[in-house]
């Protein structure tokens, strides 16, 4: 199909079907609208996605992505550093945050347990977060994991290699359907859910 565009196009329409939801109509549909967009929007998207790739790295403390390092709510003097909130995703952070209801520290895992995908503990950044732990200062780790099959099964996992630690262990749960994103809810029922976290 593509032998019927004019190859800049083709590739521009190959490249768009490659993102996540954009099926072969929206993908034709993007690169026709990129032909008409000014110059200094297409340099300033081609620049955007240049450094998405190359400027982010994860922090060295929590493994978030950022652009410093260490991130800027790691370098936040103002946060509670005895509280580590343990989520999947930097997505999670953002939906985190949006509450405003949590002033601790973060720790991004960057993916769950799941043997299904053959992703084991050590695809994650377990060993790092046990890093942390060592620090005295630490006194509560939540365990914020989505509540599905992987997420349930992630934060088991965590609260048993953390037992020597003797840290309390929470988990958030009510208020988020099961099943559910932690980056879809709202920030009432993340607020709810992060209040009304149980000890493991
Ligand atoms: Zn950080």
């Amino acid at each position: 199909m593509q032998y019927y565009y004019p190859e800049p196009i083709a590739k521009l329409i190959d490249g768009f079907s490659k993102l996540p939801g954009i099926g072969p109509k929206t993908a034709q549909r993007l690169a026709f609208y990129a032909i008409t967009m000014q110059e200094q929007d297409v340099l300033d998207l081609a620049k955007a996605l240049v450094h998405v790739k190359k400027d982010l790295h994860y922090c060295s403390v929590c493994q978030n992505i950022t652009d410093v390092d260490p991130c800027h709510i790691c370098q936040d003097k103002t946060r509670d550093r005895s509280v580590i909130c343990v989520v999947q995703d930097p997505k999670d952070v953002i939906a985190m945050e949006r509450t405003r209801e949590f002033n601790g520290m973060y720790h991004v895992l960057n993916g769950v347990i799941s043997p299904m995908e053959g992703i084991g503990p050590e695809e994650l950044k377990v060993k790092e977060l046990l890093v942390r732990l060592g620090d005295e200062q630490v006194k509560e780790l939540i365990l914020a994991t989505n509540p599905n099959i992987e997420g349930e099964a992630t934060a088991m996992y965590l609260s048993k290699l953390v037992k020597p630690f003797g840290l309390k262990v929470t988990r958030i749960a009510h208020g988020l359907p099961v099943g559910g994103d932690l980056e879809y809810a709202d920030e009432v029922t993340l607020t709810k859910a992060l209040e009304g976290r149980r000890e493991l």
